[in-house]
């Protein structure tokens, strides 16, 4: 790992999937991608989070964003022994919670670990060997004792499961994969592309809980066109039917035409499917209607802002170990790099 793959960079992905960010808690994920995008243009910040970076001048006025934020839980009590219950933020199945790794921010920022702890199978009762724990059933585990707890942790702090980032052979494994692609494909676009219209590369927050970054963000740029960078479900899987599966690894980023959230612009759609077969990148259309992105919120703001969705298909997303084919990754951004570039000419706007 560490080398380049297409456009690409393995190793920032790593750094990117295993920091910290849950919604509303964005700032190492922040501090991260400043660092990496520091010289590449304008960068600012407003009060609610959202990054932003802003390079090349003139009309049209382009905003292309991902998010930051990450799924994750917040601590809402700490019992007499010092062990901590959690509420979820965020779409999670629950079921996915007993026996994972977990990482928490501490009251000073420290990074902690621990576990999710739950009743072994010794001393359940049949009845309860059969039925899926409830997250109002489990608790975290950070193996100290309840002083120690304390002096650590208080209400309000956040975390997520955690797994570390695996490059295996065709895919690469790891948490938050939703929506880090996302960042990492706008960071290596900004590194790549010399536009000379204005581009505003946004990092927004609080997507898992709302769509709530991005509003702010599309309204403070009041661009002409917006593209939205996402992880997407892949249902290529046992036990999916073909009809019910929104996209498949291995056939390249996926356009939206419809989701749970916004109907694309057929000119939109058409143009990035265009795109896509002029330059002989591999694609796929998401099937309608799953999901919800940031772009349900963006063009709907002002009087309207034609959006577009690109996605990169994931496996078991919005778990701790989320599956990218990195050659969709490498694919995604082939597709995003040259629609940027054909913005300009593409009469949308
Ligand atoms: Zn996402």
């Amino acid at each position: 790992m560490g080398e380049r793959l297409g456009g690409i960079n393995l190793h920032l992905l790593k750094k990117l999937s295993e920091e910290i960010g849950v919604s509303g808690h964005e700032d190492l994920v922040r501090n991260l991608i400043r660092s990496e995008i520091d010289g590449l243009g304008e960068i600012e910040q407003d009060s609610i989070g959202n990054l932003y970076l802003k390079v090349g001048e003139g009309h049209p006025r382009v905003m292309i964003s991902a998010h930051m934020d990450e799924i994750g839980f917040i601590v809402k009590h700490i019992d007499k022994k010092g062990f901590i219950r959690i509420e979820l933020v965020g779409g999670w199945d629950p079921r996915v919670f007993p026996s994972q790794r977990a990482i928490l921010i501490d009251k000073n920022g420290e990074k902690l670990e621990g576990v999710v702890g739950s009743k072994p199978p010794h001393i359940q009762s049949r009845k309860e060997m059969e039925k899926a724990f409830k997250i109002s059933e489990l608790f975290l585990d950070i193996g100290m004792s309840k002083e120690e707890v304390l002096e650590r942790i208080e209400i309000g702090c956040t975390g997520t499961l955690y797994s570390e980032f695996r490059d295996i052979g065709d895919f690469v494994v790891g948490k938050a994969l939703d929506d880090r692609v996302g960042v990492l494909l706008l960071i290596e676009l900004a590194k790549a592309i010399d536009v000379d219209f204005e581009t505003n590369f946004v990092f927004t927050v609080q997507e898992e809980v709302g769509l709530r970054g991005a509003g702010v963000a599309a309204y403070r740029i009041n661009p002409d066109i917006a593209l939205v960078v996402e992880a997407t479900a892949a249902g290529d899987l046992p036990g999916v039917r073909e009809e019910e599966s929104p996209t498949s690894i291995g056939l390249g980023p996926a356009i939206t035409i419809m989701d749970k959230r916004i109907i694309v612009s057929p000119e939109i759609f058409s143009f990035l499917k265009r795109v896509a077969e002029e330059n002989n990148i591999d694609y796929q259309i998401k099937k309608p209607a799953y999901g919800g992105t940031d772009a349900g919120r963006i063009h709907i703001t002002r009087s309207g802002i034609p959006s577009g969705i690109v996605s990169v298909p994931t496996r078991y997303i919005h778990s701790p170990n989320q599956l990218v084919y990195k050659k969709d990754l490498e694919r995604t951004f082939e597709l995003l790099k040259f629609s940027l570039e054909e913005i300009p000419s593409s009469g949308l706007y």
